[in-house]
């Protein structure tokens, strides 16, 4: 086969030019777990190939119910067929509960229910550490237009509920997560879709399950977040075996 054509290589992911115009490849690194500080980032063994199932899974899910994403299809282990998109240089995230960022900056307890989903939009560069920005600097520096910013409100209100709704299904509180939206052209007609991933990496995930007879307490960050959110979804590929206990088959 030859050589394909990188196209980017970031903290998490390589993109690759797709086998069409305006399709890339997305392949799955270990690299770029979250780290001990927000700063950081380490590597997970299997991660990636946990990520690019679960973001198959999430993707696969809201394109069923119509809301568009980039994801096209899986094409091994590590790899997905993604539609390229113009990337919005933001990060959107979307919060049910007070976690992280918003429990330092705003002073409120971890764990604290908001009154609504709260949407945050923090500026992508490089150069930067993913500045908090308002809709003023994002319309004032063309990032977005208030239009944009609308619809990105709309689809990412949308995501939360479906990803909420999925995830409280498998005993698991859906605190906060990250998107990124990106435009796709049908001739003039500009259309924002969901890009990037939806994966144990975007998303703050907290534990509604205890152990049977252990005290009630506040739901506390998931152990072994990929392995255990993708045996809880049943997308965990079938060469990766765990240890269980043989069962008899009547
Ligand atoms: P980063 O370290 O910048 O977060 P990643 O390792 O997550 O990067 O690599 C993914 C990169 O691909 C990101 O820069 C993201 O914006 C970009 N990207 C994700 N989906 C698409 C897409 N459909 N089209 C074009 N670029 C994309
Ligand atoms: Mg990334």
């Amino acid at each position: 086969m030859a050589r394909r054509k990188k196209v980017y290589e970031g903290k998490a992911k390589i993109l690759y030019e797709g086998p069409e115009p305006g399709t890339l490849i997305q392949y799955f690194k270990d690299e770029g777990a979250p780290g001990p500080s927000s700063e950081e980032s380490a590597a997970a063994e299997g991660k990636g190939v946990l990520n690019n199932r679960l973001s198959e899974f999430f993707m696969a899910g809201l394109n069923a119910i119509g809301v568009p994403t980039h994801f096209i299809r899986r094409i091994n282990m590590r790899e997905q067929l993604v539609r390229e998109a113009e990337i919005i240089p933001l990060q959107v995230v979307v919060r049910n509960f007070a976690a992280g960022d918003l429990s330092n900056r705003l002073g409120i307890p971890e764990g604290t229910p908001l009154p609504r989903p709260i949407v945050e939009y923090y500026y992508k560069d490089p150069r930067l550490n993913l500045p908090l920005v308002s809709e003023e600097h994002i319309i004032a520096f063309g990032w977005a237009s208030q239009q944009d910013l609308d619809d990105i409100i709309a689809l990412a209100l949308r995501v939360n509920d479906f990803l909420s709704g999925v995830m409280l299904g498998v005993g698991t509180r859906l605190a906060d997560f990250r998107l990124e939206i990106g435009r796709i052209w049908d001739g003039d007609f500009m259309r924002l879709i969901v890009a990037d991933e939806i994966s144990a990496d975007s998303c703050r995930l907290w534990d509604l399950r205890r152990p049977e007879g252990a005290p009630a307490s506040e739901p506390g960050p998931m152990a072994d977040v990929y392995s255990e959110l993708a045996r809880r979804l049943g997308v965990l590929p079938s060469n990766v075996t765990h240890a269980t206990k043989p069962t008899l088959i009547n």
